[in-house]
């Protein structure tokens, strides 16, 4: 199964019936995608918070609740880490390409909401859910979630502008991807206008990190090869994160910093996760290669630089089964930025 196989580019946005929706709703929950990013968080709270704003009653949640970078965002401490009471009219999500990536609390929103919106920027959305608000080409759930209050005609409180400006300077790496169009630039120039600090967001979301994480990179660094074509490969096992002192999961951005290699067409972070036997795939290509066509064969999703899976097995076997992929991948990609 291959991207273009599926649906190359997304623009299925059902704006009136997800406004008619939010009229006709008193109670609305608002869940985003399991281990949640800047974008996740970011598009999630901005579109609680613009609800709340206009009188709704909303609840947001997600699987294992907020990471403790986005804590600074307003109404963060709303967030929800299990959803196991509650009946809403609308359920909306943010971020998450298909189902299951809205985990347990997406389950549970499913189960007991009459409407479900979904609200995305992936390529590999399944279009899920009943109304769609999908732009793949769009940089950021967060810039989706712009484009649809900014039909609203409310004004952007600071409280909806900074989420939203974290998640687009999160998932463009501060305004670096290729999906960063004029219009990106004028969304943020809007929020920033309505009280988002790009410096603070910059700091807080996106360049802070602990002594800790750069430690697990020293472990894991170790581990680098540079294979055929051109894939960079770094793996994490759980005595990495034992040796840097490291109780949460996560890689911190590892797969982002090696695609800056010279050498590096596709970067690839495969690391054991805290559950036995499930193997995380963090993958980024520079422009010119595809690696969502990979995640899609290992089951996950993502973007074409972009992308990543869960998959069930042992380090080793994954980490051969990923590279055969990559190496393919990296045959059939063509460097545009030389
Ligand atoms: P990351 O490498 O930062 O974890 O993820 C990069 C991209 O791949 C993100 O857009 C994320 O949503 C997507 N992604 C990562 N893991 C999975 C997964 O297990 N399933 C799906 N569908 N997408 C994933
Ligand atoms: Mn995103």
């Amino acid at each position: 199964m291959t991207l273009e196989m599926l649906t190359p580019m997304i623009n299925e946005t059902h704006w009136q019936a997800a406004h008619d929706a939010i009229a006709d709703a008193s109670r609305i929950v608002v869940v985003t995608h399991v281990s949640p990013d800047g974008d996740a968080i970011g598009s999630m709270l901005g579109v609680a918070n613009i609800l709340r704003g206009m009188g709704k009653t909303v609840d947001c949640a997600v699987d294992g609740g907020v990471p403790p970078t986005f804590t600074f965002l307003p109404n963060a401490d709303t967030i929800q880490p299990k959803l196991f009471k509650g009946e809403w009219d609308v359920f909306i999500s943010t971020d998450s390409s298909d189902e299951a990536r809205t985990g347990e609390c997406g389950a549970y929103a499913r189960a007991n909401s009459r409407t479900v919106i979904n609200l995305d920027h992936h390529a590999t959305n399944t279009l899920f859910g009943d109304i769609h608000l999908v732009q793949s080409t769009v940089s950021s759930a967060a810039e989706v979630a712009f484009n649809w209050v900014e039909q609203m005609a409310v004004a952007f409180s600071p409280e909806v502008a900074r989420p939203l400006l974290t998640g687009i300077v999160t998932d463009t790496i501060g305004f670096r991807t290729s999906n960063v169009t004029e219009r990106t630039l004028a969304v943020a120039q809007t929020l920033i206008k309505s009280g988002a600090s790009l410096t603070e967001i910059t700091e807080r979301a996106l360049d802070n990190r602990s002594y800790q994480s750069v430690n697990l990179w020293k472990q894991a660094l170790q581990s680098m090869e540079l294979h055929e074509g051109g894939v960079l490969c770094v793996t994490i096992t759980r005595d990495d994160f034992k040796q840097a002192g490291i109780y949460e999961d996560g890689d911190f951005g590892l797969a982002g910093f090696l695609v800056r290699v010279e050498e590096a067409m596709i970067a690839v972070v495969i690391k054991e996760t805290e559950e036995d036997g499930q193997i995380n795939v963090s993958m980024r290509a520079k422009p010119g290669f595809n690696v969502a066509d990979t995640a899609l064969e290992l089951g996950g999703g993502g973007h074409l630089q972009a992308s990543g899976a869960t998959v069930e097995g042992t380090l080793a076997d994954v980490k051969a089964r990923t590279l055969a992929l990559l190496v393919q991948a990296a045959k059939s990609g063509k460097r545009v930025i030389v």
